[in-house]
C-alpha cells in the first residue's frame, strides 16, 4: 500500500514526487510514455526560471535524473482504470496498486482536426509536434493548421527545416509579421476538408475553398484536451474536460487530487505546474 499514487510523469507529477519523497511519504510515480511529458516536445524553453535557455528533452531529462537520484519509486506503465473509496485501486494492464491518496496529472493532448480518416494519418504524415517530427519534412512542403499563438510558434520553427510552409486557418487575419517570413505562405478564412494519399503517405490537401495544396505533412494546432478520462465517471469535470478542483488541488471525491495542465486554471505552464505539485503534496500533509 502507497501513500500516494502519481499518474503522470510531466512537470508536475514529478514536482509533487520529489515533495511526497522528501517528506518521506511512500510514493509511486507511473507514466504510459516518456517522463518529462509534454517537456519531450517542447523546443526552446526561455521562461524557466534558473534556466536562460534550456530545451524540453534536456529538462526532461534533468527531471528523469533527478527521480532516479532520490530513489523514486516509478514504472512506464498506462493507467487504465482508477477507483477511490475508503482506499485508493489504481489498474495497469500488467498491475493493481493501492495508496492512500492519488494524484491526477496526466496533462492534456492535442485535439484532433475532425476530418475523415485522420486517425489513421498519425505517425504518417499527420503531427501536432514540430520538435518531434519536423525533422522527417526536410526540404519538404507542409501546412500547419491554426493561427493561434502555439501553431505560430511552431510555424517558425517548421519554416527552418522544411522548404514551403502553408498556414491554414479559418481566422480572417493574422499577425501581419509571420507573412514576412520567406517560405511561409498564410491561406486565410479556409480550412482541410479532404486528405490525399499517395503511396500511403500524405500527398496534398483540398481545401473548403475547392483549393489543393501540395503538401508532404500536416501540423495540427486546434487547441488541447485534457487527459481526464479516468475520471469521467466521477463527474468532476467542466464542459470542456478539465479536472475542477478546490484551492487544495483536492476534487469533490476524497482522496482524489489533480494537478498541473489536466485541472481548470489561469495559466497553463511550466512553472505553475511544479507550483502545483509542491502545493499539493503540502495539502495532503495537511
Ligand atoms: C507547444 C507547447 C509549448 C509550450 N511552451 C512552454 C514554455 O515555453 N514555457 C512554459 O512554462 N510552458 C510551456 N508550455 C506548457 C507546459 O509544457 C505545460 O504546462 C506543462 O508541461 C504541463 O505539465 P503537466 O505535468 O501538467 O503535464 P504533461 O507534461 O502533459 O504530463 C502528463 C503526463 O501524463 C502521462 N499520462 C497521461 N495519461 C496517462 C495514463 N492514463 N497513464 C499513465 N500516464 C499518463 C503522459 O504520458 C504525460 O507524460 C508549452 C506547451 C505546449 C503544448
Amino acid at each position: 500500500m502507497y501513500d500516494i499514487i502519481i499518474i503522470g510523469m510531466g512537470m508536475s507529477g514529478i514536482t509533487s514526487a520529489i515533495y511526497a519523497q522528501r517528506k518521506n511519504l511512500k510514493v509511486l510515480l507511473l507514466d504510459k510514455s516518456m517522463p518529462g511529458g509534454m517537456l519531450n516536445n517542447l523546443d526552446k524553453i526561455a521562461n524557466y526560471p534558473g534556466y536562460i535557455d534550456i530545451k524540453g528533452p534536456d529538462l526532461a531529462l534533468n527531471l528523469f535524473n533527478q527521480i532516479k537520484a532520490l530513489n523514486i519509486n516509478y514504472a512506464l506503465e498506462e493507467v487504465i482504470d482508477i477507483t477511490v473509496n475508503d482506499k485508493v485501486v489504481v489498474k495497469t494492464k500488467n498491475h493493481t496498486y493501492e495508496a492512500l491518496d492519488i494524484i491526477l496529472a496526466t496533462g492534456k493532448k492535442a485535439k484532433p482536426l475532425v476530418i475523415e480518416g485522420e486517425k489513421d494519418y498519425f505517425g504518417r504524415g499527420l503531427s501536432s509536434c514540430a520538435v518531434c517530427d519536423g525533422y522527417f519534412y526536410k526540404d519538404k512542403d507542409v501546412a500547419v493548421v491554426g493561427s493561434n499563438k502555439l501553431a505560430i510558434r511552431e510555424a517558425l520553427y517548421l519554416s527552418n527545416i522544411v522548404h514551403k510552409l502553408y498556414i491554414i486557418t479559418k481566422e480572417k487575419t493574422i499577425n501581419d509579421d509571420i507573412k514576412k517570413v520567406e517560405n511561409i505562405e498564410v491561406i486565410l478564412d479556409d480550412e482541410i476538408v479532404k486528405i490525399k494519399e499517395k503511396d500511403n503517405l500524405i500527398d496534398s490537401v483540398i481545401l473548403k475553398s475547392s483549393k489543393t495544396i501540395p503538401v508532404k505533412g500536416i501540423f495540427v494546432y486546434n487547441g488541447f484536451i485534457p487527459n481526464s478520462s479516468l475520471v469521467e465517471k466521477y463527474n468532476i469535470t467542466n464542459e470542456a474536460g478539465f479536472v475542477m478542483v478546490d484551492n487544495n488541488y483536492e476534487t469533490k471525491i476524497p482522496h482524489l487530487y489533480a494537478i498541473g495542465d489536466v485541472i481548470k486554471k489561469d495559466v497553463y505552464q511550466l512553472v505553475t505546474a511544479a507550483a502545483d505539485g509542491a502545493k499539493v503534496i503540502n495539502n495532503i500533509i495537511k
